[in-house]
C-alpha cells in the first residue's frame, strides 16, 4: 500500500474511533478542506458520508474523472444538479440515523435544506472533530508543508533585489505570487501582506499602492499552498538606517520569537507557549503593542489548530505544524513581526524557514 493511502485510512479511523463518544451513526462532511483531508479530493464542491463500514463522496459532473483520480476506496455518487438529491435518491441517510456534522462551517441554510431532504434524520453539530485530528500531520503532509516553505524561502531571496525606494507595495506583492506560482506552488496561501512606513504598524495591512521610502520599515507576510498545504512566514526589514528605538523593538522581536521556538516541544500547553514571547516582550514594555496571539497551526487551512493564544486549551504534541510570529506595533513609528513555521518534535522544534532573521537594512 502507497503511504498516502495508509495515511488517509487511519484519518478515517480516527473519526470512525470517535463515533461511540460523539453518540453519532454518520458523520456528514461538507467543509472542503476537511473533505480532502479525509479522502484526498481537491475538488470545490462535494459532500462525504463517512459510516462505521463505508465512506461516500458525492460530487458534480466536473469532477467525475478528478474525484476517480484522487480518492481510494470511496463509493462515488455524481450528480449534475443537486447533490442532495442524489444522496436522497440513494437512500444514504435513513430515518433515525444520528448524523454528526462539523457545526463551525456548517452554514445554517445548508442545514435546513439536508434538513428538508431528510426530515427523519437527527443532525447533531459537533466541534473541531476533524480539525483535532488533522493538527497532528503524518510524514506525508509534512514532506509538503516543507516544499511550501522552501518555496516562500525562495521566493524572499528574490524579490530581495526588489525591495527598495519607490516601488510600491503592490509592486512586491505582485512579484511574490507571480514567483510562487513559478516555482510549482498552487498558488499563495493568502494575499501577500506587504505594509511599508506607518502602515507597518497595520498587523495586516494588505498591500497598498503606497510608495516605499527611504528610513521606513517594511512588513512584508507571504506564504504559498503546495499540494493543498500551507507556509507562512513573515520578515520585517528597514529601508535605510533605522531610528534607534526601531532598532530595539527589532531586537525585542526577535529575542521573543526566539524564546518561543526554544519552549516549542511537545507537552507544552500553547498559552504556556504564547507566555513565554508575550511575558517577555511585557518585560521590555512593550505589552500593550503585542495584540495577537504567537501562532497557529497551518495544514490545508492557513489558519488551523492548534492555536498559540492566552485562550487556547490545546497541548502541543509530535506532528503539530505552527507559526511562531510575535510583533510589536506602535503608532506612527512602525511594525515589527517576525514569523516561522516549525515542526513539534519529541523534546524540541524543526524550523523549517531557512530566511534570514536578523534586521536587514536596504
Ligand atoms: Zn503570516
Ligand atoms: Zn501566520
Amino acid at each position: 500500500m502507497n503511504p498516502e493511502s495508509f495515511y488517509f485510512k487511519s484519518r478515517l479511523q480516527k473519526l470512525r474511533s470517535q463515533f461511540e463518544l460523539l453518540k453519532v451513526d454518520v458523520f456528514l462532511v461538507t467543509f472542503m478542506p476537511h473533505l480532502r483531508y479525509l479522502s484526498g479530493f481537491s475538488g470545490s464542491a462535494g459532500i462525504g458520508l463517512i459510516t462505521q463500514n463505508n465512506s461516500y463522496l458525492i460530487t458534480d459532473g466536473r469532477y467525475s474523472e478528478q474525484v476517480r483520480q484522487e480518492t481510494k476506496g470511496w463509493k462515488i455518487f455524481i450528480n449534475q444538479t443537486d447533490l442532495l438529491d442524489e444522496m436522497q435518491k440513494q437512500k444514504l441517510l435513513r430515518a433515525g440515523l444520528r448524523v454528526g456534522f462539523d457545526g463551525n462551517t456548517l452554514v445554517i441554510n445548508q442545514l435546513q435544506n439536508f434538513k428538508k431532504h431528510f426530515p427523519k434524520v437527527k443532525f447533531l453539530p459537533k466541534v473541531d472533530c476533524i480539525e483535532k485530528i488533522a493538527a497532528v500531520k503524518d510524514e506525508t503532509e509534512i514532506a509538503k508543508i516543507k516544499r511550501a516553505v522552501e518555496i516562500t524561502d525562495r521566493v524572499f531571496t528574490e524579490i530581495l533585489s526588489f525591495l527598495k525606494p519607490n516601488i510600491r507595495e503592490v509592486d512586491i506583492a505582485a512579484e511574490i505570487t507571480y514567483r510562487h506560482r513559478k516555482l510549482g506552488a498552487d498558488g499563495d496561501a493568502f494575499p501577500p501582506i506587504v505594509a511599508s512606513g506607518e502602515r507597518s504598524a497595520l498587523p495586516h495591512g494588505c498591500a497598498s499602492d503606497k510608495i516605499l521610502k527611504n528610513g521606513e520599515l517594511v512588513t512584508l507576510d507571504f506564504g504559498c499552498v503546495y499540494q493543498g498545504y500551507h507556509s507562512d512566514m513573515t520578515r520585517t526589514f528597514a529601508l535605510g538606517r533605522p531610528k534607534a528605538d526601531v532598532k530595539i523593538i527589532y531586537q525585542t522581536v526577535l529575542d521573543a520569537q526566539m524564546k518561543a521556538i526554544e519552549a516549542a516541544r511537545s507537552g507544552i500547553k500553547a498559552k504556556d507557549l504564547d507566555a513565554v514571547a508575550r511575558d517577555y516582550i511585557k518585560q521590555k514594555g512593550y505589552e500593550k503593542y503585542f495584540r495577537h496571539s504567537l501562532g497557529h497551526g497551518i495544514g490545508l487551512q492557513i489558519h488551523e489548530q492548534p492555536r498559540l493564544s492566552v485562550l487556547s486549551k490545546a497541548t502541543l504534541e509530535v506532528g503539530n505544524v505552527v507559526t511562531i510570529e510575535p510583533g510589536i506595533y506602535v503608532p506612527n513609528l512602525g511594525g515589527v513581526r517576525i514569523e516561522d513555521d516549525v515542526v513539534i518534535t519529541n523534546g524540541f522544534c524543526e524550523i523549517l524557514n531557512k530566511s534570514p532573521k536578523e534586521l536587514l537594512i536596504l
